[in-house]
């Protein structure tokens, strides 16, 4: 099996038929992303709105937007065609927790019709503490949050802003606040033994030497996974995606981070970082075949 030796048994368990962790299961196993969170409660440097968030899915493209209802009659549509959709992810375009009350009525209206179903989502992590109650009553098999730093000196280069507590904060005091909150939201996920991944998005220049120090931070707050995705460059501009133009790492920069850090990111080397309403296997995009037109009014 694909198992690292540092997972206990009882964890490999339950991911080993999710087709994100597994090497044999992505060939079996389908996941769906509904974009169903658009807004969003932070500004990430690397990040300009018009596209897909960077926490989960692909930066760089733009995914139908669905309503709660929309998504509904979408994953059983796709369900019906699919047999192998196991997993159903909420990855932006915004923030899963920022718009809570869209990802949570989606999650309530799927697992009523397909009960089995493992249902996923990704946040920056910002209102996460707010929700642990209600993702833990939901059958809600794993969450990940996106932490670029533990250090607030480094989140100013990240974070121009957040919005919290109905004001912006900036600055310092920006990077504090939802340095604090990640951590929080991952100890109460952890605490509540649900399984928490963290993504990191390496950013030459800015974060890439002190992801070391985030992985050996989140694996002892109980993180069963940390992930290590590159800045992507944005295909649409020919340049690299961010507001301040920060370059991408190359590939050797990201396998030599890969390789200095904890088993974890090995299990994710098959992770396509894929758009916020993907559909299928790994490596297969189908989500052209159920755009919402293609959908029936009722099913
Ligand atoms: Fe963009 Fe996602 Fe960052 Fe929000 S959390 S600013 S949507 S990349
Ligand atoms: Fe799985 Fe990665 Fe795609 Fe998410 S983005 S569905 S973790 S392969």
């Amino acid at each position: 099996s694909d198992k690292p030796d540092s997972m206990s048994a009882e964890i490999w368990e339950k991911i080993k038929d999710h087709p994100c962790y597994s090497e044999e299961a992505h060939h079996y196993f389908a996941r769906m992303h509904v974009a169903v969170a658009p807004a969003c409660n932070i500004q990430c440097n690397y990040c300009n709105r018009k596209y897909d968030c960077a926490n989960e899915s692909r930066p760089g493209v733009v995914s139908e937007k669905l309503t709660p209802e929309q998504a509904r009659r979408k994953v059983i549509a796709v369900a019906n065609e699919v047999p192998q959709l196991s997993v159903l992810g909420i990855a932006g375009p915004g923030d899963a927790c920022y718009d809570w009350k869209k990802t949570r009525e989606t999650f309530s209206r799927i697992a009523d019709e397909i009960p089995d179903i493992k249902l996923c989502l990704s946040t920056n992590g910002l209102a996460l503490p707010d929700h642990v109650d209600e993702i833990a009553t939901m059958n809600i098999d794993h969450v990940t949050i996106t932490i670029n730093m533990i250090d607030p000196q480094v989140g100013l280069e990240i974070y121009p802003w957040i919005f919290y507590k109905n004001r912006r904060w900036t600055g310092p005091d920006a990077s504090k606040i939802l340095h604090e909150r990640q951590m929080l939201g991952l100890e109460m996920l952890t605490t509540r033994g649900i399984l928490t991944k963290i993504n990191s998005v390496m950013i030459p220049g800015v974060n890439d030497t002190h992801l070391a120090e985030v992985n050996r931070v989140v694996k002892e707050k109980g993180a069963f996974l940390h992930n290590i995705m590159p800045l992507i460059s944005d295909p649409a501009h020919g340049t690299h995606y961010g507001l301040t133009g920060q370059r991408g790492p190359t590939h050797a920069e990201l396998q030599a981070l890969q390789a200095k850090l904890e088993d974890g990111t090995k299990l994710m080397r098959h992770c396509r970082q894929c758009r916020a309403d993907a559909v299928g296997l790994l490596g297969e995009d189908r989500g052209q075949e159920f755009t919402l037109t293609q959908v029936p009014e009722v099913v």
